[in-house]
């Protein structure tokens, strides 16, 4: 029937490293392929559902909005067809011969990421289409668009680098494919193999489903339906159903509103987080329906950016239906939206934080920098995520969290800052010479282990009236710290003596060079000077610098404590050995430089080292 010649094309590179990962692969679920081809069935009826309310002239219009779905275990063929929006040949290109698409191109890049060469990616992305051929030895998709002035097309592909399109006539709108299997996958042309992975994740795709001229399904919009009449389990099959996964949700939050918009929403908070793996962005997911008709199945600003981990649906009444899908033309309606749900959300994890704070933990545990990221950059919402943060801190056990609540509620009298450190992990904190000030005088700090957890503080610089200070910022001011029994500190003069000759020995190293008031256990501590650079900043500088890239030097106001033995002894030797106390001046700067991640080049400490060594 064809008018014209197959013509042959090549896919993008990227697409033949993905069918060669999913043709090859040893994926052992290899069912979800029925999943993938049936859910994007039901977004081209979605789209078609939605082009009936603003388009005047559809192809073949009075088809039902239904997909049909047949196996043939004679021929091992199944066959997966909708009547929704189908491809031009264009779009069959562009869609299925491009990695235009999310769910693929966030596959590929994970497994370039985690250098991981395996399939098991698979599943958790959902490689959409191309799923296929894991159990296919050939595809064919018959489409006709729902432009009547297109012309209809076959595509062939045997799961090579290449694939064939040819104009079809008598084709009816929508997507007909059929799925040549592979002898070892025969099993899905068995009517009972299907039926039972149509039950298992098609129970909620909004369209009647037929397996060989039966009903699968009863539709149904979840979120419409009274909360008290849905059972748990359904709540379940539901996430996983939009949410292409088989792990359960964490949370839930399920509610209606009248004023001052119509709104039904249902939001689940997924088990993991997915950007997990490193660089990946989440893509918005939570879908925006009007009365069950999908208007967007990715909105951008239905929700603030850090909420992007959220899935589920919002339905509201009062979006005009022809509302475009592109631009979403009423900002105002979808700001409102954003606003209602965003407020609802924020409530719900105020009382899973109050009522079931294991659960909140474990929530925290995997989104917390989901919060940070708002408490940093969404100034509406920045006080309520702030209280929503949990941190360890100096007097909490390894693995108890608290709140910024918790820690002003506990501080000491008179203690008018809150304290906060960044470092790499608890012993590291702990070992520094930073603490054990604050130790000594019974004050809490914070402990930080993310990048981020600096940003945040640098944007959220006071909490219910107390300043929020970095514990090894030179702006901390302790009161004098008790001097530890049977030993005699320096006097003032020579302490004044001392970190006058420190400051010339070493110069250009450093800014200041003053007596500690919180140094108990250490000799020394370092803080950098450039205050706009404190050092957690400067570290992230360097690691984005290029190799070859000279480091700015640091200078840093040195402080020193005057009841550490090693400064006494200092002060002894300064003018019976001046050699050897200058390098000791330098080793101390330098080991308080490590401590505070400011040492650019430790080569030079090595040398002076063994120097100092030599004497042993
Ligand atoms: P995704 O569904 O995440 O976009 P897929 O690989 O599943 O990725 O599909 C790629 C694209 O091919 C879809 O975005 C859609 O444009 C198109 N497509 C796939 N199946 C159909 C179908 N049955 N009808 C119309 N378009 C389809
Ligand atoms: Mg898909």
């Amino acid at each position: 029937m064809s008018t014209t010649a197959p013509q042959k094309f090549e896919f993008q590179t990227e697409i033949k490293q993905l069918l060669d990962i999913v043709v090859h692969s040893l994926y052992t679920e290899k069912e979800i392929f029925v999943r993938e081809l049936v859910s994007n069935a039901s977004d081209a009826l979605e789209k078609l559902r939605h082009l009936q309310v603003v388009e005047k002239e559809i192809f073949d219009d009075r088809l039902d909005l239904e997909i049909n779905i047949t196996t043939d275990d004679k021929a091992k063929t199944i066959t997966i067809q909708d009547f929704g929006v189908g491809m031009t040949q264009a779009e069959l290109v562009e869609n299925l011969g491009t990695i235009a698409h999310s769910g693929s191109k966030a596959f590929l890049k994970t497994l370039s990421e985690t250098g991981q060469k395996n399939a098991s990616l698979i599943g958790q992305f959902g490689v959409g289409f191309y799923s296929a051929f894991m159990v296919a030895k050939s595809v064919k998709v018959y489409s006709h668009s729902w432009r009547a002035a297109e012309a209809g097309h076959l595509w062939t592909c045997d799961g090579s680098g290449t694939y064939e399109i040819e104009e079809c006539d008598g084709q009816r709108r929508g997507c007909k494919i059929i799925i040549e299997l592979k002898d070892e996958c025969a099993e899905f042309s068995q009517e009972w193999r299907i039926t039972e992975i149509l039950r298992r994740y098609s129970a909620f795709v909004g369209f009647p489903l037929n397996l060989n001229g039966k009903r699968i399904n009863t539709v149904q919009a979840l979120w419409l339906r009274n909360k008290n009449e849905i059972k748990e389990e359904e709540y379940t099959e539901f996430f996983k159903f939009q949410a292409h996964t088989t792990d359960e949700p964490h949370l839930r939050l399920h509610f209606s509103a009248d004023a001052p918009l119509a709104i039904n929403a249902l939001l689940f908070v997924p088990k993991e987080n997915p950007e997990r793996f490193g660089l990946m962005r989440t893509e918005p997911a939570v879908a925006l329906y009007c009365r069950k008709v999908l208007i967007d199945a990715r909105p951008k600003d239905l929700l603030p950016e850090w909420l992007r981990f959220l899935k589920g649906v919002v339905d509201s009444e009062d979006l005009p239906l022809n509302i475009s899908r592109e631009t979403m033309q009423d900002k105002a309606l979808v700001d409102k939206l954003n606003k209602v749900i965003t407020k609802r959300f924020l409530k719900q994890l105020e009382d899973e934080a109050r009522n079931r704070p294991d659960v909140y933990k474990i929530f925290f545990q995997q989104f917390g920098l989901y919060l940070k990221e708002g408490a940093a950059l969404d100034y509406m919402h920045k006080d309520q995520l702030t209280k929503l943060l949990r941190f360890q801190s100096s007097l909490t056990a390894q693995d108890e969290l608290i709140s910024l609540t918790d820690y002003v509620g506990r501080m000491k009298e008179g203690q008018k800052e809150i304290y906060y450190l960044v470092g790499t992990n608890r012993e590291a904190l702990e070992s520094g010479p930073y603490v054990e000030g604050f130790k000594a005088r019974g004050l809490e700090v914070l402990f930080c282990y993310e990048a981020v957890d600096a940003y945040v503080f640098d944007h959220v610089r006071e909490f219910e009236g107390k300043k929020v200070l970095a514990a090894d910022s030179a702006e901390v001011k302790l009161d004098p710290a008790p001097t530890p029994p049977g030993s005699e500190p320096l006097s003032e003069p020579e302490t004044k003596e001392l970190a006058q000759w420190l400051k010339e020995t070493l110069g250009e190293r450093v800014a200041d060079v003053k007596s500690s008031d919180r140094l108990v256990d250490s000799p020394a501590l370092a803080t950098n000077a450039d205050k706009m650079m404190p050092a957690h900043l400067r570290r992230m500088m360097k690691a984005m610098k290029k190799d070859g890239e000279a480091d700015e030097p640091v200078r840093v106001n040195f402080e020193i404590n005057p009841r550490h033995c090693i400064i006494q002894r200092l002060a002894a030797i300064r003018t019976t050995t001046p050699d050897r106390a200058r390098l000791v001046a330098e080793q101390l700067l330098d080991n308080a430089l490590i401590a505070a991640g400011l040492l650019d080049d430790p080569s030079k400490m090595v040398a002076r080292l063994n120097k100092l060594l030599e004497s042993v």
